[in-house]
């Protein structure tokens, strides 16, 4: 990579631009560099760190991570891939011409580019609370400098000879993390959240009381269907005037597609930046994946926004491919949550419509949701190793006649399938 003598000092030219150091950036740069070795390859983050998994924040301020351990890809990523990677809030992308194929940085340099992909991920929404502007020791809870800005406060606490209250707004997956992270080292968690029930996104309403009575039973405290009204010196007021003291308040209300500089560039975008099946946007030459993009759930046939870090990494590794030239589609996504929470494990696929069937095999209890002879979805509580039969048969839309499904969702497995059914499984080449 260097400077462009044609051009002015402060513009950098590159054959390939990566937006994003994450899951899908990651996954673009391997999807280019697995067709082409040695085009010029620039990546830039507005985040310092060398590419970390994002899922592992809440076990570092838990304290069952070291910072090493948390890298996505070896620190040689880089240099192996022939990378330059520009990270840090000066190497933020403020906009991006899609014409003229530029995009402007926060330092003020200009990067000229014949292909890109925004792989920009989502920011956290905070929603309007008065007093937010003047609250102290208020985070969000989705990068590294999150979670060490709550360590920092929950040492500072500490070093008083106690252990930090913690108010947590959203009982979603991340505010649920962060909670499980700081469980075993705070005074009291109290998780608010506006809708009437826990992880309102990948539970059901049957099988949310269930989950949130579990995490009571754990140490955690609710207080649902209600928001915060108002933020005062450490302490919140809600909305039924309950006054909650806090050391540590996390805002987890949730995450938007971080689409902003893709919008105004005229780049057509739903909730998400849209793209066509090679990850290709309204302009020709620019690519999105990841969290910043909708893209077609084929459990249950809509295009919507799945924040979840395995379609990020195959959606960018789609998008590099088809940059560097080769036809790569991506055309098997829908949404797949594994999440252990204190002690206790779910995993969940697909979307909840249909009839809904539970199977208890005495180690896990099931639910699943099935419609025209397809599983649509599936939510398992427990550990069942091999739930990933489950997970098969949404992705390739399996017809469940002439499976024998009572076995099947009894026992994963491949005797559930006919002769010829398990012989065609057994020859699939993997
Ligand atoms: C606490 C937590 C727990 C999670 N747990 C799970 C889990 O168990 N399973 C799961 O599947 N998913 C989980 N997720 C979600 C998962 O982390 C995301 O789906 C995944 O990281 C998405 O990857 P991405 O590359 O699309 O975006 P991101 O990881 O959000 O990365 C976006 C990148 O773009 C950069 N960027 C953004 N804007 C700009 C700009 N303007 N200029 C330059 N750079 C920019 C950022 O710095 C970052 O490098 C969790 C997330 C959190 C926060």
């Amino acid at each position: 990579m260097k400077k462009d003598s044609n051009m002015e000092e402060n513009t950098i030219r590159t054959q390939y631009l990566v937006i994003g150091n994450s899951a899908a950036g990651i996954g673009a740069v391997q999807g280019i560099r697995s067709v082409d070795p040695s085009g010029q390859l620039l990546l830039l983050s507005d985040e310092p760190h060398h590419t970390y998994s994002r899922p592992l924040i809440s076990y570092w301020l838990q304290g069952r991570v070291e910072p090493e351990n948390m890298v996505y890809r070896d620190t040689d990523f880089y240099d192996d891939n022939g990378v330059t990677a520009l990270l840090g809030p000066d190497y933020r992308v403020e906009s991006i011409d899609g014409e003229n194929k530029t995009a402007k940085l926060a330092n003020g340099q200009t990067v000229v580019f014949d292909k890109a992909v925004i792989a920009s991920g989502s920011a956290p929404f905070v929603p309007p609370i008065g007093g937010l502007e003047t609250a102290q020791d208020d985070f969000t809870f989705t990068k590294l400098a999150d979670a060490q800005g709550v360590r920092d406060v929950v040492d500072r606490v500490n070093e008083e000879g106690r252990q930090p209250k913690v108010v947590i707004l959203g009982a979603g997956l991340i505010g649920l993390k962060a909670a499980e992270a700081l469980n075993d080292q705070a005074e009291s968690i109290i998780i608010i959240d506006l809708a009437p029930r826990v992880l309102p996104s990948v539970l059901t309403e049957g099988t949310a009381g269930y989950v949130q009575e579990i995490l009571a039973d754990r140490g955690l405290d609710f207080r649902l269907g209600r928001s915060i009204a108002s933020i005062g010196d450490h302490q919140v007021t809600l909305s039924d005037d309950e006054t909650l003291p806090y050391d540590v308040l996390i805002l987890a209300a949730g995450t938007r597609p971080a689409v902003g500089f893709a919008k105004e560039a005229g780049i057509e975008c739903g909730r998400g930046i849209l793209t066509d099946e090679h990850q290709e946007t309204n302009m020709a030459g620019i690519y999105a994946a990841g969290d910043c993009t909708d893209s077609m759930d084929i459990s249950s046939g809509q295009v919507r926004n799945m924040a979840v870090l395995p379609n990020a990494f195959m959606q960018g590794q789609t998008a590099g491919v088809s940059m560097a030239g080769e036809e790569a589609v991506y055309d098997k996504g829908f949404p797949v949550n594994s999440l252990g929470l204190l002690g206790f494990y779910m995993l969940s696929a697909g979307s909840y419509t249909g009839d809904e069937l539970v199977v208890n095999d005495g180690e896990c209890v099931k639910h699943f949701f099935l419609g025209d002879d397809r599983l649509n979805g599936f939510i398992i509580f427990g550990d069942c190793p091999r739930a990933g039969i489950y997970t098969d048969l949404i992705r390739n839309k399996t017809d469940l006649a002439g499976i024998d499904t009572d076995r099947l969702f009894r026992e994963p497995g491949i005797m559930a399938f006919g002769t010829q059914a398990r012989a065609a499984k057994v020859a699939r080449p993997h």
